[in-house]
């Protein structure tokens, strides 16, 4: 059984490669099954966004693949509590897409300077969503828990890491390695999930 993962990310296809392994699905990228999509994230919600993806490359199916794989996609962003969740569903576009990641995080330190540690309160928070051969869809959503710091801090992970403490360390996410943060992800945990629900239907 085949599963196409709708995303050009090849730091997401490693990550879903790792936590997948022994399933005994064959996973490949949406270019390596000659599908190009990139529809335009229109949902409120994480879960919404997911499937806009899963389905825009469940429509761009092969006829050899229609009916015979599943289409796995995910979506994922950052909930900053004092900025009413802000950038959420916006985290990749928050202050413009080629906007650099040090500007961005400086900008949501200088929105929270001042702000007691109880209203820091953050998370991260990923969606994955699966469409199955019979067209069934499935979500599943899961979340990191955390705070923002008050300095950029680590050379680790990418994105708001360096800016993002997890509930039970005094580091950011960017200054733990992959492996310790894979276990506590928002990212592992839904992967992990869907690789629970999809163990069951093999
Ligand atoms: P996606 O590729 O549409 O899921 O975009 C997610 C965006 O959310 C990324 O561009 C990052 O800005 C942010 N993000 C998601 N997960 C993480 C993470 O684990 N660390 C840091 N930033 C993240």
């Amino acid at each position: 059984m085949k599963i196409i993962f709708a995303t050009g990310n090849q730091n997401k296809m490693r990550e879903v490669r790792e936590i997948m392994e022994g399933t005994g699905y064959e996973i490949v990228s949406m270019k390596e099954a000659g599908i190009e999509s990139d529809p335009e994230e229109t949902g409120a919600t994480f879960e919404e966004n997911v499937l806009i993806k899963a389905r825009d490359v469940a429509v761009k199916l092969s006829d050899e693949d229609k009916g015979k794989v599943i289409v796995l996609a995910d979506d994922s962003g950052l909930e900053v509590d004092y900025m009413d969740k802000a950038p959420g569903v916006y985290s990749a576009r928050f202050m413009g897409h080629e906007t650099s990641y040090d500007i961005k995080n400086n900008a949501i330190l200088e929105k929270l300077e001042g702000v007691p540690e109880e209203k820091r309160t953050a998370r991260f928070v990923c969606a994955i969503g699966a469409i199955f051969p019979d067209g069934k869809e499935e979500v599943v959503l899961k979340t990191m828990e955390g705070k923002i710091g008050h300095k950029i801090s680590g050379a680790n992970g990418f994105g708001y890491d360096p800016i993002f403490i997890p509930e039970g360390y005094d580091v950011t996410s960017a200054d733990i390695s992959p492996e310790e943060k894979n276990k506590i992800s928002h990212r592992g945990k839904a992967l992990r999930k869907m690789k629970e629900l999809l163990t069951k239907r093999m």
